[in-house]
């Protein structure tokens, strides 16, 4: 969308121009299979482990350490998964109340032992108001029967961090495997895998600007793994699959491009955001943050606006081209508030109105204070003809609804 304001980069995110153009000969000319033994396949093959190289770089590990899969929830599928068929004898999966579908619907799935699988005991580690990590109750959760912690790095509705290096110390010092969904992490933050106790992490490309139908899973060397996806040789026989070539060389060159613009994820992007949370922090009454501040992605900004229904706004947003997300979702005829909200305990009637802004490197200042001088007079509008927006009405007084 030429002409719009985009701010929905945790969703999905632009292919960019480079990565664009580094696929395309894939997409053409260069359609070999990278198995084949002739030459035509082998120049494609080298351009695969050039790609391995480039993620592996922007991860801080070793390139044999990275197996490319088709998304972030395959890689998050195939660690958990490859966790408990390596420890059969474990019954005990931990996660958290405020992990993606991609790991929460895995995970309770598991508990129910439905595909054939015997029931797991299943913990989700509880988050507080600022959506903190509880470390007391992560430390009497784990036991000797636990097969698999999966807590995520960064969270997609709030950006706040989990403290993945305490977890996966504790984790280690008990010898059990550590997963982090770091889908939303990857390319925002600097991280060293290497130096890490973490031994599997998930990566989804289209949220660092390379196309969708493609991710990567880290696995530790020495890390016991049994793949997902049975078949060929590939990947080093951990994922059977003819390779995306055209999908995995923007991979590659994202990953690239992600590591020479982390510098600005934190000046540039990180003022974009503040300027548009400040601002409208500012000239919103009833408007708040949801996550703590200090522990945050430096893109996302997750801001509840009380009284107000936040597809309401996106509505509104989407008419003057401006691109966000609410933080509930319409379900079964209801607005049902985000799983992430409700598991921090944000009030129903500040939930309802919440609304995700999730930058990147391709927005601008300017676009902020477009955003900044459109939405308060929509917030004020909406809070006129909401039952709840007049603190005399007969709705407010009620307070919440169950
Ligand atoms: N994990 C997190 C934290 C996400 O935000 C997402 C996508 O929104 C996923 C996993 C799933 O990634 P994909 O869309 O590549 O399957």
């Amino acid at each position: 969308m030429a002409d719009a304001i985009y701010l929905d980069n945790n969703a999905t995110t632009a292919v960019a121009p480079e990565v664009r153009e580094a696929m395309m000969p894939y997409l053409t000319d260069l359609y070999g299979n990278p198995s084949s033994i002739h030459t035509f396949g082998g120049q494609v093959m080298k351009e695969v482990d050039r790609a391995r190289g480039q993620l592996a770089d922007l991860l801080g590990c070793h390139p044999t350490e990275v197996i490319f899969t088709s998304c972030g929830t395959e890689s998050d599928n195939t660690a958990i998964t490859s966790a408990l068929e390596c420890h059969p004898d474990r019954r005990h999966v931990i996660t958290t109340r405020v992990e993606h579908p991609a790991v929460r619907n895995l995970c309770r799935t598991l508990a129910k032992g439905d595909r054939g699988r015997p029931a797991y005991r299943l913990t989700e580690i509880p988050v507080d108001a600022d959506g903190e990590f509880d470390m007391a109750a992560f430390g009497n959760a784990l036991d000797d029967d636990t097969a698999v912690v999966s807590c995520m790095w960064a969270n997609n509705e709030t950006g706040v961090l989990f403290p993945v290096q305490d977890i996966g110390a504790l984790c280690r010092d008990r010898g059990i495997p550590f997963h982090t969904d770091a889908v939303q992490a990857v390319g925002k933050i600097p991280m060293t895998l290497s130096d890490l106790p973490i031994d599997m992490l998930s990566v989804s490309g289209h949220k660092l600007h390379a196309p969708k139908g493609v991710g990567a899973l880290y696995v530790r060397r020495g890390t016991r793994f049994s793949p997902l996806m049975l078949g060929g040789h590939q990947e080093a026989s951990r994922r059977g699959g003819t390779e995306a070539v055209a999908q995995i060389v923007a991979l590659g060159k994202a990953a690239e491009l992600a590591k020479a613009n982390l510098g600005k994820e934190n000046t540039e992007v990180r003022a974009m955001r503040d300027r548009l949370e400040n601002g409208l922090l500012q000239s919103t009454p009833g408007a708040r943050v949801n996550g703590r501040r200090d522990l945050r992605l430096p893109n996302t900004s997750n801001i509840s606006f009380e009284y107000v229904e936040g597809e309401a706004i996106l509505l509104m947003l989407d008419q003057h081209g401006i691109c966000a997300s609410s933080g509930s979702a319409c379900t079964t005829g209801s607005l049902e508030p985000s799983h992430v909200l409700r598991a921090m305990g944000v009030p129903f009637t500040a939930a309802h109105g919440s609304i995700r802004f999730s930058l990147s490197v391709y927005n601008t200042m300017e676009e902020m204070e477009t955003v900044l001088a459109v939405l308060p007079p929509i917030i004020r509008r909406l809070r006129e003809i909401s039952p709840f927006g007049r603190q005399d009405s007969p709705a407010a007084a009620a307070g919440p609804q169950p």
